[in-house]
């Protein structure tokens, strides 16, 4: 239980609204795909509409590690912001508390990037009571960042009666899985070794765990079928070969592959049979045959959840297999449950965004919440609930 925008009188008060403005920008600082600042825009209109004095709006950026950066500037953000909100926004380099409060006639401002002070990823107390200074009342709705104790996210909450926006609320209905409608089906693929936990978890759930990307590698060689010079990751194939015992029935492989003679956009590809992948090549999707069978089970299916590209969706000539899945859960009946991260990015591709359920806006902060683990963020809003009750 934690409070949420509708618990709140925002009217004349500073709030402190933490978002998650982390777009991606090109080598030259355009940003590349503003959804992210989108979604953060009904909460700030919600606040907005309670007549708050101010609306202090802050963010992390890129990774630059404690030390102001030139390239992580806020700053374009900021002018972003202002042209999607379509309202004056005020851009603070170097916020204190009695200049913010001498900006009487700026009503939303942005801060500059919290990552530009070492304390914001430390989660140093005094950076956070800092940020707290600046406003009566906070507003958490970064679920991107929720794993992390960083001081935006875990600290603020202990000096300042807060609550969560909408994007944090929506999160946490849509990504219940607790009591999934049957059949239940998930398909994990994507290359990082982060999604153990979530597998584990899931497996006691699901009917069918459907395998993908770089995971389905590792557990084809788990399973000790060639996978020629495929990528495979070290850290998950004891795991692999430990779920093969217990759950063997659950676990859906590929039957076919397309491979490539090399990681590239123009590789020469063939496509084979699954025991067939000969040395030196790389499996880099999935074959025809598969693509069948993953979707006559999905069409069953009444939940599903979704996180990882099926196969490398970067490079068009191996982009049919996560196109294909796509399509099928964009055309089902089942509740549709994306795992943020790659598998987001690619249902955006597709153009399929709003034919899903929920695509979460958190790629790790998802999958640590389905694996059923309490995420800081989320735990800090619960205690201020308690706090501020009495
Ligand atoms: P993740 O962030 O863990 O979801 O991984 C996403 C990445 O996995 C994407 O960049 C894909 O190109 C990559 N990927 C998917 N399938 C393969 C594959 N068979 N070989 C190498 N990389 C892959």
């Amino acid at each position: 239980m934690f409070y949420t925008l509708s618990d709140f009188d925002f009217n004349a008060k500073r709030v402190l609204v933490r978002v998650d403005f982390n777009v991606p920008q090109d080598s030259s600082g355009n940003i590349t795909d503003d959804s992210r600042i989108r979604k953060a825009l009904p909460t700030i209109n919600l606040v907005l509409d309670k007549n708050p004095q101010q609306v202090i709006v802050c963010s992390h950026l890129g990774r630059p590690e404690g030390k102001i950066n030139s390239k992580y500037s806020m700053k374009p953000i900021a002018q972003r912001f202002k042209e999607l909100l379509g309202q004056e926004v005020y851009f603070e380099s170097n916020p204190e508390i009695r200049k913010l409060q001498s900006l009487n006639n700026s009503k939303i401002i942005v801060l500059e990037n919290l990552r530009f002070d070492p304390g914001e990823e430390a989660g140093d107390r005094e950076f956070a009571e800092k940020l707290a200074s600046f406003a009566d009342l906070f507003v958490f709705d970064a679920f991107g960042v929720a794993h992390r104790a960083h001081a935006s996210v875990t600290g603020v909450p202990k000096f300042l009666k807060s609550c969560a926006g909408q994007i944090m609320e929506n999160e946490v209905k849509n990504l219940d899985l607790t009591n999934p409608e049957q059949p239940f089906i998930a398909i994990i693929g994507g290359a990082k070794a982060d999604k153990i936990d979530v597998m584990r978890t899931l497996l006691a759930k699901v009917d069918k765990l459907i395998l993908g990307g770089v995971l389905a590698n590792t557990f084809l060689k788990a399973r000790g079928t060639p996978i020629g010079a495929s990528r495979y990751d070290e850290e998950t194939l004891k795991f692999a070969k430990e779920i093969i015992e217990q759950a063997k029935n659950k676990i859906v492989f590929p039957l076919d592959a397309l491979l490539g003679n090399n990681f590239s956009a123009d590789a020469d590809s063939k496509m084979v049979d699954i025991q067939n992948v000969e040395n030196g090549w790389l499996i880099l999707d999935i074959g025809p045959r598969t693509v069948e069978l993953y979707k006559s089970l999905l069409q069953q299916a009444k939940t599903i959840f979704w996180a990882g590209p099926i196969g490398v969706f970067e490079f068009d000539r191996f982009a049919n297999g996560t196109k294909e899945v796509a399509l099928t859960l964009a055309e089902c009946k089942a509740r549709t449950i994306i795992g943020g991260g790659d598998s987001g990015a690619a249902i955006e591709k597709y153009n399929l965004g709003c034919r899903m359920t929920w695509i979460s806006t958190g790629g790790g902060a998802s999958l640590e919440y389905i694996s059923g683990k309490q995420l800081p963020g989320i735990v800090a809003l619960q205690d201020n609930y308690k706090t501020f009750k009495g």
